[in-house]
């Protein structure tokens, strides 16, 4: 089964997602699951809910590219932040054949919580940072071809028509 991804222009990436609640329904666990093969079968090493078109604060994530380590998280929020950040080049599924030049955090310390709506407190470094950092950024409606020369500009965009797909229609049936 083939998976369409919300793309951009579509409006829909722009909704700044809801909190999730515990304990899960079977809908939202069969969402997760959704989520991880959306993000194998398109060879992300993350996407966000909004991504398949749910407004909800989660995402999934799997740095290894092995298929083999996908992690979850609900919920997350950034508690601490190194000084250093670095500015690199960023695709995402959501805007495919684009890119942004964003400046990232080298490293971050996540609050989330996991299926079981358990608390955890980690840190992680480089690539799994920034990629945290990218997926954050959905979770608020933003994206990262967004940033120029590495910063966030909320304008870049703005003269672009915001189109409103008919993903949901299409995903309801
Ligand atoms: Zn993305």
């Amino acid at each position: 089964m083939y998976i369409e991804l919300v793309k951009y222009p579509d409006v829909f990436l722009r909704f700044v997602s809801k909190n999730v609640s515990f304990p899960l329904d079977d809908k939202t666990t069969r969402l997760i699951r959704f989520m991880t093969k959306a993000m194998y079968q398109h060879h992300g090493i993350g996407l966000a809910a909004i991504q398949v078109g749910y407004q909800l604060r989660m995402f999934v994530m799997d740095c290894t590219r092995s298929q083999e380590s996908p992690q979850v998280f609900i919920n997350p929020v950034i508690v601490k932040n190194s000084e250093q950040s670095l500015t690199d080049f960023e695709g995402c599924l959501s805007a495919p054949g684009k890119r942004g030049e964003v400046k990232r955090y080298l490293r971050i310390t996540l609050k989330y919580q996991d299926k079981e709506g358990e608390e955890h407190t980690k840190t992680f470094y480089n690539l799994e940072a920034r990629c945290i950092q990218h997926e954050m950024d959905h979770l608020e409606g933003k994206l990262c071809i967004d940033y120029e020369k590495g910063n966030y500009s909320r304008d870049r965009h703005k003269s672009q028509t915001m189109v409103e797909s008919d993903f949901r229609t299409k995903s309801d049936t």
